[in-house]
């Protein structure tokens, strides 16, 4: 078991492009922890087959998704020289495992799941129980047991996800210590890394609702031109009691401000040079906040500093994607590779699995 080595696995479903709430809930972390050179290993999946769960009538979104996401992935800076990018469906360990972990939960536990629960109300899965109702698709409702043979079948040690998922590395690693106090130990217990402002773990949408998100539509897309951001920007919600310029505003609750904190924040390395080259009045984005709580500086103000902000974050990955474009072939190539590794990872920890639980029947023969 490679326990005492530093593996990451993370992934993104390829239900549409990655928008702006991905780069700041994972995507940027992924990037620097790739750059710091502190990990032995990088898997970043694209999971196809969960995507699959609540869309199995389109599979032609999800095939369509998989290049846009892994050039999103190349532009944000993922170097496959560093990190393996995998294509879920085609690592045949990973079912597998699932089928084994599953008897491992209980339906009533999954259903308790509140990441579970809210997407099946945000997806419109009734109960099923009239004719004209669409129920929960099983493969949906066992996706956490899934995503715990992603993460168990690379040996991940860290995890860097969004908020919406703490849930689902919850249920990893009571499979993994189920699992475990069973067999003996075989599964390493992964751990979640949250992005380090409140901001980042779930970026609002553009209509100031709970969550950026590809389903809802309210989202700025990495791929998207300048003055599609700038557009997205003008029409952004702000604080509706900030009438006039010189009234008194909310920074809280505000998504221009939550922008703000996640992309010019102090816990960004770049904060204080935008400062410096954009809004010279500030030091740092307290100073900005607290000029907007007491009156005296307009949205049109704060949303221009936001988009040259956005512009500063997208203009570099937007010239990589130019320039990956250039040759597609070779992107594929990078996902056959990827996927080939991983493939191999996977199955040697399935033949780790299946020997603990003996069920290697032909082992030596
Ligand atoms: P879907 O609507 O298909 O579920 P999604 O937009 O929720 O798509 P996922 O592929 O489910 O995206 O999530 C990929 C990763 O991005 C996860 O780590 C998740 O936590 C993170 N993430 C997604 N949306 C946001 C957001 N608005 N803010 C921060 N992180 C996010
Ligand atoms: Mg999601």
């Amino acid at each position: 078991m490679s326990d005492k080595k530093k593996i990451i696995l993370t992934g993104d479903r390829p239900t549409g492009k990655l928008h702006v709430g991905h780069y700041v809930g994972s995507l940027r972390r992924r990037v620097e922890l790739q750059n710091s050179g502190e990990f032995d290993e990088i898997f970043i999946m694209i999971a196809d087959a969960q995507a699959l769960t609540d869309n199995a009538r389109d599979p032609q979104k999800i095939r369509d998704s998989l290049l846009n996401v892994t050039l999103d992935y190349l532009s944000a800076g993922i170097d496959p020289a560093k990190s393996h990018i995998l294509i879920q469906s085609m690592i045949p360990a990973l079912p597998e495992l699932t089928a084994y972990y599953m008897n491992l939960v209980t339906v009533q536990r999954v259903g308790r799941n509140p990441t579970v629960k809210s997407e099946i109300k945000m997806r419109g899965f009734s109960e099923g129980e009239a004719d004209n109702e669409e129920g929960t698709p099983v493969g949906f409702f066992c996706y956490p047991i899934s995503q715990a043979a992603d993460i168990t079948a690379f040996d991940a040690t860290v995890v860097p996800v969004g908020e919406d998922q703490e849930p689902m590395l919850e249920q990893t690693r009571e499979i993994v210590r189920k699992f475990n106090s069973i067999y003996g130990e075989t599964l390493v217990l992964p751990d979640i890394l949250l992005p380090g402002n409140l901001a980042s773990r779930r970026l609002p949408g553009t209509d100031g609702k709970a969550k950026m998100s590809k389903s809802l539509g309210n989202c700025i897309y990495l791929s998207d031109d300048e003055a599609a951001v700038s557009a997205a920007v003008k029409t952004m919600f702000t604080d509706p009691t900030h009438l006039k310029v010189t009234d008194p505003g909310h920074t809280e609750d505000n998504p221009v401000f939550i922008y703000l904190e996640a992309f010019a924040g102090e816990d960004n390395k770049d904060a204080s040079a935008l400062f410096a080259e954009y809004a010279p009045d500030y030091k740092d984005l307290n100073e900005m906040e607290e000029h907007y709580r007491r009156g005296g500086l307009g949205d049109v103000k704060v949303k221009k500093f936001l988009d040259k902000v956005l512009q500063e974050t997208l203009s570099p990955i937007r010239k990589r994607r130019a320039e990956y474009e250039k040759d597609i072939p070779a992107v594929y190539e990078i996902l056959k590779e990827g996927t080939a590794y991983a493939a191999e990872t996977a199955a040697n920890t399935l033949s780790r699995v299946k020997r603990v639980m003996g069920i290697d029947y032909f082992r030596g023969m």
